[in-house]
């Protein structure tokens, strides 16, 4: 059983979804400015109803950077997003993470040991300041605090183009963690050769690159991915185009590569929102990413139609999904027993400048 259901007392766990909803709504009526609420847009709909804002975890990262007056940020979205609020804002702003259980798999497949193991090999054998490390926002604050000391920045899907070009014209090569897709897909279209672009993948000895490829590469990726975007294959893009050859298809670039390139457009999970809502009405769009935001644009353009690429999968992100009304009520009415996210002071100096060199650079 999930442990915040487990601690959820039964008037939260039981209580009717109106009921919830006039509680929430009656804590931001009396916290007013000082009260934050943001929503990723990958968390269930009546959720995203009851924010202030919506958006992707750039945008998130931006507007908490922004908001001097939230004395209190309650986040749905998974633990990295909240920590990265909790970075990027002031000691006397409290940031919450509604469902404590909320985590990223793909962030998971980072452990902080594993990836300085790594970078002590790879600069073992490039020799120091070759190499630059550039984190996905989808790591933990140790990482990030790891990223911004070597000299590195964070992105996330929205800007990983403009932090590549930033990387390179500051150094020779790039150590890209976790996403490999992200990696690899923004590398192809930075204009890297395949060849130069390696995996370095920490099961096998000498992560599995062979010295002189090290010596050669411009672009080494970690061996991590995201579940819900791996679960589109080129062939779910060969259906909906024998179906209807007008369709148009867009994904996010946490695709992998050959999925990327049969798309008709591919971007953040902000440009995706973007796409769908500029596309003209009668348009015919299969969205590869997260369900729960698919769902929300079909109902929510009724002049176009908006299907999920995958007809033979699910692609529902279950730690967005863990956050509940129930969550954010009783975060909101019980902030002493809420789970505050609180990054240690000696991890945020750094984290806090590769988070704030993402932000430079924009989108
Ligand atoms: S959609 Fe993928 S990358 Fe995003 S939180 Fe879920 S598992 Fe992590």
């Amino acid at each position: 059983m999930c442990p915040q259901f487990a601690v959820l007392p039964d008037e939260y766990r039981t209580a009717d979804e109106n009921d919830l909803i006039k509680r929430i709504q009656a804590r931001k009526a009396e916290l007013g400015k000082k009260l934050l609420i943001l929503t990723h847009h990958y968390q269930r709909v009546e959720v995203v109803q009851m924010g202030d804002k919506v958006g992707d975890s750039y945008g998130l990262a931006k507007i908490a950077a922004n908001s001097p007056d939230a004395e209190t940020i309650a986040y749905c979205g998974v633990h990295f997003m909240a920590e990265a609020a909790d970075i990027l804002t002031a000691p006397n702003q409290k940031v919450y993470l509604a469902n404590p259980t909320a985590g990223c798999p793909m962030a998971d497949m980072a452990p902080a040991s594993k990836v300085y193991e790594a970078w002590n090999h790879i600069d073992s054998i490039l020799g120091k300041n070759k190499v630059v490390p550039i984190s996905y926002m989808n790591t933990t604050a140790d990482l990030k605090a790891f990223t911004g000391k070597n000299g590195g920045l964070i992105c996330t899907s929205s800007n990983a183009d403009a932090a590549f070009k930033w990387a390179f014209d500051r150094f020779e090569k790039l150590f890209f963690f976790p996403d490999q897709h992200l990696g690899r897909n923004t590398a192809k279209k930075y204009g890297v050769p395949k060849k130069q672009v390696v995996l370095y993948d920490t099961r096998k000895p000498g992560g599995g690159i062979e010295e002189n490829a090290l010596k050669k590469a411009k672009v080494i990726l970690w061996h991590g991915h995201c579940y819900v975007h791996t679960k589109f294959k080129p062939e779910h893009i060969d259906l909906w185009r024998e179906k209807n050859p007008k369709i148009k298809i867009v994904v996010h670039p946490e695709c992998i590569e050959e999925v990327v390139d049969k798309a008709d457009a591919v971007g953040s999970t902000s440009f995706i929102v973007k796409y769908c809502e500029e596309a003209p009405p009668g348009s015919v769009i299969a969205v590869g990413t997260e369900l729960n935001l698919i769902h929300r644009m079909a109902v929510t353009h009724t002049d176009k139609k908006i299907y999920e690429l995958a007809g033979d999968t699910c692609p529902v992100c279950s730690n967005m999904f863990r956050t509940t009304l129930a969550d954010l009520c009783f975060t909101l009415e019980n902030p002493e027993k809420a789970t505050r996210i609180i990054v240690p002071d000696e991890i945020k100096k750094d984290a806090r400048t590769a988070l704030e060199r993402m932000l430079e650079i924009g989108r």
